[in-house]
C-alpha cells in the first residue's frame, strides 16, 4: 500500500478547488466512466475494475463540469485511503448510498438536482 505524498505541487490546488464537495463512493466502472482507469488525485494510485497489481477497485468520485454549457462531465477521483486522510481538512462529504454524482447510465438531469454547487465553475 502506497503512502500518499501530501507535498506534491498540485495537492493544495486540488484541495482548494474541491473543498466542501460531495463525493460518491463507488466501484470503478469502465462503462460508466469511459476510461480503462483513473488515478487518485492525491497519491496517483490507479483505480480500475481491471485486475492490476497496483490498482484498487473502489474510490470516491466527484464530478467536474467543464464550462457552463458542458453536457459531458469530467471525473476526479480520490482513493479510499486519501479520502479518509483529507476528508476532515477538506470538508468533504459522502453522498448517501444510492445517490449518484451521475454518469451516462444514470442521466445528467438527475445529477443537476443533487448538488447544484458541485464544482460550479
Ligand atoms: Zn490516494
Amino acid at each position: 500500500m502506497s503512502v500518499p505524498n501530501p507535498n506534491h505541487d498540485e495537492l493544495p490546488i486540488f484541495l482548494e478547488r474541491f473543498a466542501g464537495k460531495s463525493f460518491e463512493r463507488c466501484r470503478y466502472s469502465e462503462r460508466r466512466f469511459s476510461q480503462p482507469y483513473e488515478r487518485c488525485n492525491i497519491c496517483y494510485r490507479m483505480i480500475s475494475e481491471r485486475p492490476h497489481q497496483e490498482a484498487v477497485s473502489t474510490g470516491f468520485v466527484v464530478r467536474l463540469l467543464v464550462g457552463e454549457n458542458s453536457s459531458w462531465p469530467q471525473w476526479e477521483w480520490v482513493c479510499e485511503d486519501c479520502f479518509e486522510q483529507f476528508q476532515g481538512s477538506a470538508g468533504w462529504s459522502v453522498l448517501p448510498e444510492g445517490v449518484s454524482v451521475g454518469g451516462p447510465e444514470r442521466g445528467l438531469g438527475e445529477v443537476q438536482q443533487l448538488d447544484p454547487n458541485l464544482c460550479g465553475m
